[in-house]
């Protein structure tokens, strides 16, 4: 049995996961964190299992430890893991470069994964969008189109900006001068190498993503659509299962699905 603990517990993603975790008979939920002055703090999740705003109060019982909050207040929960070395699985996105390589050199202590979409098909969709790009090369563009649902935070997505990465290493460009987010007023032509992300808002749209690889005469396009939050609570759950034995450093979603 592993013991976990699930901060952002009332969220859209916290609650698919608390679902899931009861469902499955090697998990046990044994603590659910929510933020400060949240409405739901000292209701239920399970018989056993009381909703709390201080992680400290519940870690001790834990063995992996779920975020899907938002990047304050992961970083919060980052500075107490990093202290008692449990293995930390953030999924929360919306980081800033500096703050993603603060998490890389505080996690190399302690066990931690990051991943900016937990879902299958997209991490699959990292390797795809590398390999085209390998053999496009460069005179095909590139632009990334992602959707989201009204309630969201940050954009463009952080997966929208994964793919970009993998792309922009692929293509061997410096991401921070080809980036390219959105279109407006007379902007000249399209330079040969940039990527271009275009972020789409509105209703309860899970989480779209296509990559344009336009040429002269074709275009390739490559699209995921997440049709329910399950998709990232599944990822979440192999995600408990390895990080629960796994070393100190620093993984993402494709160590856990085997595709690196
Ligand atoms: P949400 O707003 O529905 O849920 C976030 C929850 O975190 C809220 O209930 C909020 O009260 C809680 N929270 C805020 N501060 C807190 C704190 N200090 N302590 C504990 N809880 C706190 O958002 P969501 O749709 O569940 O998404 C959460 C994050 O996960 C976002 O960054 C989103 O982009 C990301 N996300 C990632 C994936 C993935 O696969 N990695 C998938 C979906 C969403």
């Amino acid at each position: 049995m592993i013991n976990v603990v699930v901060c952002g517990a009332a969220g859209r993603m916290g609650q698919r996961i608390i679902t899931m975790i009861h469902e499955e008979h090697d998990l046990k939920l044994v603590g659910a964190v929510e933020g400060q002055g949240h409405l739901l703090v000292g209701t239920r999740v399970s018989p056993e299992v009381k909703i709390t705003d201080n992680l400290e109060q519940v870690v001790g019982g834990a063995e992996v430890i779920v975020d899907f909050t938002s990047p304050k207040a992961s970083l919060g929960f980052l500075a107490v893991l990093a202290k008692i070395k449990k293995p930390l699985i953030i999924g929360t996105t919306g980081f800033t470069d500096e703050e993603i390589k603060n998490i890389k050199f505080i996690t190399q202590n302690f066990p931690c994964l990051l991943a900016a979409n937990m879902s299958i098909g997209v991490n699959l969709m990292f390797r795809l969008a590398r390999e085209v790009a390998q053999i496009l090369g460069d005179s095909y563009d590139v632009e990334i189109v992602e959707a989201h649902h009204n309630r969201k935070k940050d954009a463009p997505s952080g997966t929208a900006l994964a793919l970009a990465n993998e792309i922009a290493s692929a293509l061997n460009r410096n991401i921070k001068e080809n980036l390219v987010y959105g279109r407006k007023g007379n902007v000249g032509e399209r330079l040969p190498k940039e990527i271009g992300i275009h972020a789409v808002r509105g209703g309860d749209i899970v989480g779209d993503h296509t990559v344009i690889f336009a040429g002269r005469g074709e275009r390739l396009e490559l699209t995921h659509r997440a049709s329910s939050r399950d998709t990232f609570a599944r990822g979440v759950v192999r995600a408990i299962r390895f990080m629960a034995k796994a070393k100190a450093g620093f993984y993402d979603m494709q160590d856990i699905l085997g595709l690196k």
